[in-house]
């Protein structure tokens, strides 16, 4: 899937457009500059193509001295990062000097540009828009991120742009791996670990448009891509743009792997921004393994796992069949049990469950607890049926799908776990009707 960032100074109105496009409310949009938003990719869909946004709005830093060098910066990376650049200026401000400084940047990169003259929310705004293509980058889109006024030609002419496909080797029968975590819990160690260990051999399986870099390492014989481990390198001064890179970067790797491996790093324990990341991999249908790493420098005992598992577990309660390792990347412990959970993982990702054995299994389950009613009507579910693997999904036919609520759904889902295993793998439901 491509990639598009919106970059821009504060307040012209990335977020507004971000939350349009992604139809998220989750992204909030704040007036004053420099608050840190929870949200900041999402997935856009638009005449049938599907893309992923980046809004860099979220990592603006509040010092002001290192406020213009940051987005500057910012600019860089999406430019190195994405397939398309939407660069957002506002219409009740004009050209500001911030606007043509990183114009500047933008008129240098091959990639598309488009200029987003937002806040055109009436016609006389709308004319007031041209006066940015003094920027000298081709084509501007006067739009209101508000009202939705203008944007259907934007994104029009955004899509047309697009390319296909995006690096994912659809071909490629051999497992995707995906290390991801915050800064500095050990990615580029653990990488490393597992590329010197087994000795690998190292190649650029080069991506399309954007060089990422995949490593390929053999395990007992079998042939695994570890992806784009090149994303490890990029260092800035600056600690938001650290944090938008990573961000970036994880979004990506996430995209293109099967199997995302999650490290944690054992000092600092699970964090928010942990939880992030797990939730980012789940939403994307990745294949799920969650490791503690840095375990070399925790005092512990017999029981010092046990418990830290359970502290784990009892934190992250809809994820109890992610399988959890510890290990340390840096004394090499247990760093093979990541590689076998993680194929485990993958090769639960892709079974395939013969119909009637789903159907033996969830109406004895359906038997025994039934769906609450429908607005006064019983729930009915007739059969269910796999439809699909790598992500697994399972669809249900019924009388009233819109009458399956979550509990109940969850319910089932447990059902199919208990049943089939699937450790690590995101499980979609869905309901038909019949
Ligand atoms: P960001 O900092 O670039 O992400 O900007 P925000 O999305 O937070 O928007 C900054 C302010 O501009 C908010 O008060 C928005 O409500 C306002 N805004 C955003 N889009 C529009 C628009 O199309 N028209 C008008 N009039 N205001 C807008
Ligand atoms: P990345 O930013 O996630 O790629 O993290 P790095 O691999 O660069 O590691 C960050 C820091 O943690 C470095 O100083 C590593 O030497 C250190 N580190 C990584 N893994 C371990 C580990 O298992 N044990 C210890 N003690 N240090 C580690």
């Amino acid at each position: 899937m491509a990639l598009v960032a919106i970059v821009g100074r504060p307040n012209v109105g990335k977020s507004t457009f971000f939350n349009r496009l992604t139809r998220s409310h989750e992204a909030i949009t704040h007036d004053q500059p420099g608050v840190t938003r929870d949200r900041v990719y999402g997935t856009a869909e638009w005449n049938g193509v599907r893309f992923s946004v980046v809004d860099t709005g979220g990592y603006v830093p509040n010092s002001s001295d290192i406020f213009e060098q940051a987005i500057r910066e910012q600019v860089q990376i999406a430019i190195e990062e994405a397939d398309a650049i939407l660069f957002m200026v506002d219409v009740t401000t004009g050209v500001t000097d911030l606007d043509d400084a990183l114009a500047e940047l933008l008129r240098r990169t091959d990639k598309p540009v488009f200029v987003v003259a937002n806040k055109a929310d009436n016609d006389e705004r709308t004319w007031e828009a041209s006066t940015f293509y003094q920027l000298g980058l081709s084509e501007v889109y006067p739009i209101s991120a508000l009202s939705g006024r203008g944007t259907g030609e934007l994104l029009d002419a955004l899509v047309k742009r697009l390319p296909a496909r995006n690096g994912e080797a659809e071909s490629d029968e051999r497992p995707r791996l995906a290390i991801v975590g915050r800064p500095n819990v050990g990615k580029s160690s653990l990488t490393n670990a597992l590329l010197g260990q087994e000795r690998s051999i190292v190649t650029d399986i080069s991506g399309t448009t954007r060089d990422a870099v995949h490593s390929v390492l053999k395990y007992y014989g079998r042939e695994i891509v570890l992806v784009d481990t090149a994303g490890l390198r990029r260092r800035s001064r600056i600690r938001e743009n650290i944090e938008f890179y990573a961000t970036l970067r994880t979004e990506r790797a996430l995209r293109e792997c099967d199997v995302a491996i999650t490290l944690i790093d054992a000092t600092e324990g699970l964090t928010a921004q942990d939880i992030r990341i797990l939730r980012q991999a789940e939403e994307l249908r990745k294949g799920m393994v969650l490791v503690v790493n840095k375990w070399d420098l925790i005092e512990k005992d017999a029981n010092t796992m046990k418990e830290w598992e359970e502290a784990i577990r009892y934190r992250l309660p809809t994820w109890q069949h992610v399988p959890l390792v510890f290990i340390s990347a840096k004394t090499r412990q247990r760093i093979h049990r990541v590689l076998e959970a993680a194929l485990r993982v993958y090769e639960n990702r892709r079974q395939r469950i013969a119909t009637s054995q789903l159907n033996e299994v969830l109406q004895e389950a359906i038997r025994q607890q039934h769906p609450p009613t429908y607005r006064g009507r019983p729930v009915k579910i007739k059969y269910v049926t796999q439809v699909e693997t790598a992500p697994p999904v399972f669809a249900f036919f019924c009388n009233y799908p819109e009458g399956i609520k979550e509990p109940y759904r969850r319910y089932l889902e447990k059902q199919i776990r208990a049943a089939f295993g699937f450790e690590g793998v995101p499980l979609t439901l869905v309901f038909r009707e019949k």
